[in-house]
């Protein structure tokens, strides 16, 4: 009766309004492709951001579930990786079709656990969509080389996979960032463990029922729950052979760490301070309305939010006219039709990012734009915080040196462009960065001396889409980004490639004496 009441509660249509939920179910384990509830003696309560009410309970997984979950990916592995990879093509077809059709259910979980308006959760979907639609094509995607390198000899390369991998998640893109891992891990043939951020677990739980629905094997996906515990099972398991970690710097580092004095291979992306340099050429209706639309869409919790502003020369007053489109902007429930932004994901984020726009004020900078104390009506108790924007911030203040992952803009000036470049480089963030300007020249010159993993070009969040990879610089990245998400990187960081050389001669040796030297 428990394990059908778990089965229940991850098959439920999730509700599409801010009501309270008559009676919260615990959020089970997902292993042998069975939602299975947890006998967990820890739980953490999920509250719904935009009213705090409990959506679900999310177990800090017992130690026997943990290593059921890794036994379970293990023997599946031992199949999973023999079957053809036609097979397995089949497979991400149906799960694409399947994703698409649940598109709104998924979408819906994500409003109601992660607070983003279901318009953005949609985006947060289909952005994740398109890396399992990218991986139907792994049939060209993974393969090989082949030389004659001389007339009877041959050396040729292939990938080949991994085994367990597992995936460790934040809360600010809960579909999106299990599907970095999902696709192109299953898919080369590994078997994966995924730990979705304990703050919204819902959409992960969706893709495992789709999962199961397109015909993967048991075993071939697992869930597992909890926070740091979890993690350090994660990482001192030796069957899991790598680790993809997305989330913030004090996790990330320890986490890149301790997997990698392991000996998994390590991907992990980190935190970020994303800055625009507006240039006076530029187009400045479409800049004024990209820079409002990304430093406070998500309620500024998108790592590609653009949060830091570098306002170059005669654009030094223009934070009040991006302030006035900020006004026009709705924060409301995320459900409720024309919301812009929701809430932020805890009342402790919502304390962190009032108190960095007081660290703001007390150090000189100048509050153009106060959404402190602003909520909408219908939602007294849920984690507001309204557009903020800082100007005459400079660099030595704390809102310009933290990640502030809220809805607030600070707003930085300097004369010329090479100043531009001078103080975002000095950043120790690189994750990504985006330059408004009608001049060729003066965008070539910041594209080519800009030191970020992502550039934009009059565009404001330039997520490169699957076929290219997310490939963060500085401190955005642990381990210098050598192992970067998606796209042919991802691929590679889910394979081993076995270089093969064969030789077949039909004439015997002549000589019967052994040569020793290198040839030359
Ligand atoms: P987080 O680091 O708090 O949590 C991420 C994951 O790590 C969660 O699954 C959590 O359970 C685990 N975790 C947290 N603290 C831990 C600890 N002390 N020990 C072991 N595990 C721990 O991040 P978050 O708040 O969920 O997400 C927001 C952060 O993620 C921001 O910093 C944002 O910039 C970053 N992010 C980066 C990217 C990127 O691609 N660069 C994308 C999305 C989010």
């Amino acid at each position: 009766a428990q394990l059908q009441a778990a089965t229940a509660t991850a098959a439920a249509n999730y509700p599409t309004n801010h009501e309270q939920i008559a009676q919260p179910q615990n959020t089970p384990n997902f292993i042998d492709n069975q939602f299975r509830a947890s006998e967990a003696t820890q739980w953490i309560d999920l509250h719904d951001p935009a009213t705090n009410n409990l959506v679900t309970r999310v177990p800090q997984s017992t130690d026997a579930e943990l290593k059921a979950a890794v036994e379970s990916a293990q023997k599946a592995f031992v199949t999973w990786k023999e079957t053809s990879i036609l097979h397995r093509q089949s497979i991400m077809f149906k799960y694409v079709a399947l994703i698409r059709e649940n598109w709104d259910r998924l979408a819906a979980s994500i409003t109601l656990e992660q607070g983003k308006t279901f318009a953005d959760a949609k985006g947060d979907v289909l952005r994740g969509l398109q890396v399992a639609e990218t991986a139907c094509g792994i049939t060209t995607q993974i393969q090989g080389e082949v030389l004659e390198v001389a007339k009877d000899m041959e050396t040729r390369s292939y990938r080949e996979p991994l085994g367990v991998v597992a995936a460790i998640c934040p809360f600010n893109f809960p579909a999106m960032i299990p599907l970095w891992t999902i696709p192109i891990a299953t898919v080369a043939g590994n078997t994966c463990i995924i730990k979705p951020s304990e703050r919204d677990p819902g959409a992960t739980m969706i893709l495992a029922e789709l999962a199961e629905k397109a015909g993967f094997p048991p075993g071939v996906i697992n869930i597992i729950h909890g926070s740091a515990k979890t993690v350090d099972f994660i990482l001192d398991e030796p069957l899991i052979k790598a680790v993809s970690f997305v989330g913030g710097n004090k996790a990330g580092e320890y986490i890149y760490s301790r997997a990698s004095a392991n000996g998994k291979r390590v991907q992990a992306n980190l935190g970020a301070k994303n800055h625009a340099a507006v240039l006076p050429d530029c187009n400045k209706n479409h800049a004024l309305n990209a820079i409002a639309g990304a430093a406070f869409g998500a309620a500024g919790q998108r790592c590609m939010a653009l949060s830091t502003l570098v306002l170059v020369g005669e654009t030094k007053d223009w934070a009040p006219e991006i302030a006035e489109r900020a006004k026009q902007l709705s924060m409301n429930g995320g459900f409720e039709e024309g919301a812009d932004l929701g809430p932020v994901i805890s009342p402790q984020a919502k304390q962190r990012i009032e108190e960095l726009i007081g660290s703001a004020e007390k150090e000189g900078a100048t509050i153009v734009l106060d959404g402190r104390g602003q909520k909408p009506e219908k939602y007294p108790n849920g984690n507001w915080v309204g557009p903020t924007i800082i100007a005459n911030v400079t660099p030595e203040m704390t809102c310009y040196k933290q990640e502030i992952f809220g809805p607030v803009l600070v707003c930085l000036n300097v004369p010329t462009l090479d100043d531009a470049i001078e103080l975002i480089n000095k950043n120790e963030y690189g994750n990504g960065v985006a330059i408004f300007t009608t001049n060729g020249p003066t965008a070539a010159k910041f594209q080519k001396s800009i030191e970020a993993g992502q550039v934009g070009i009059n565009v404001p969040i330039p997520v490169p889409l699957p076929m290219f990879s997310f490939t963060g610089n500085k401190k955005s990245v642990a381990g210098g980004g050598a192992n970067t998400f998606y796209g042919k990187p991802g691929l590679q960081f889910y394979t081993q490639q076995k270089t093969v050389t064969s030789l077949w001669r039909s004439e015997d040796a002549t000589s019967s004496r052994a040569s020793v030297n290198m040839p030359t």
